[in-house]
């Protein structure tokens, strides 16, 4: 965890011969950057290979489809909501219903199904398992008990995505609800997640 490498550099100057480790790639180009002399073209061509092999490698996993034309878009941020139970349902807490504010096109989530709509009006056409309810409410209006956070699971499930932001060449930033195609990229993104940290988990124990 040598981070971007001050100690290396602190430990340098009072004449220790040093060796850096990180597990995270940026601040290991970062101190070999500050570090050793190299030309700004070799700092520069370091720096697209990375970018590339991380590009390569994650946005796939930011790709989502314009709800408008269906045009392949890239996500820019997803939106969950923690899970939490009282004595007799789980629910899902989310800051607001209200997603953006616009004149007369005010994007809205719905409590009872999930479903992003514009405007004022909307009927459900379904009703999801789990009701959003309100940061900051502290009892259930059906049972009277206080909403308890989920400890008995996995981080990675304690937190449902509910809405995808993207951005479309064509029709500019859109919200919608995560659909199977989101949640399929999404549990992509979490098997990835567990690869690489039982991968580091692995190296970091056979050191
Ligand atoms: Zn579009
Ligand atoms: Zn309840
Ligand atoms: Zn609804």
């Amino acid at each position: 965890m040598m981070g971007g490498g001050t100690i290396l550099h602190e430990a340098i100057r009072m004449g220790a011969s040093v060796i850096g480790i990180d597990i995270d790639p940026i601040p290991v180009l970062q101190a070999k950057a500050s570090l050793t002399q190299s030309s700004l073209k070799h700092k520069k061509d370091i720096f697209s290979w990375f970018f590339k092999a991380l590009k390569d490698k994650l946005a796939p996993l930011y790709k989502t489809f314009c709800p408008i034309c269906n045009l392949e878009s890239e996500i820019q941020f997803t939106l969950y909501g923690p899970r939490k139970r009282c004595s007799c349902r789980e629910v899902i807490f989310v800051d607001s219903l209200l997603l953006r504010q616009a004149n007369h096109h005010d994007v809205n989530i719905c409590s009872t199904c999930h479903e992003v709509y514009t405007g004022k009006t909307h009927s459900c056409r379904k009703q999801a398992n789990t009701p959003l309810i309100l940061k900051g409410t502290r009892c259930c209006e059906k049972c009277g008990s206080g909403f308890a956070d989920i400890l008995d699971e996995p981080f990675s499930k304690r937190y449902i995505p509910l809405v995808i932001v993207g951005s479309c060449t064509e029709h500019g930033t859109f919200f919608k609800s995560a659909d199977n195609d989101d949640l399929a990229v999404i549990t992509q993104a979490l098997s990835q997640t567990k690869h690489i940290l039982g991968w580091s988990l692995q190296n970091s124990a056979g050191q």
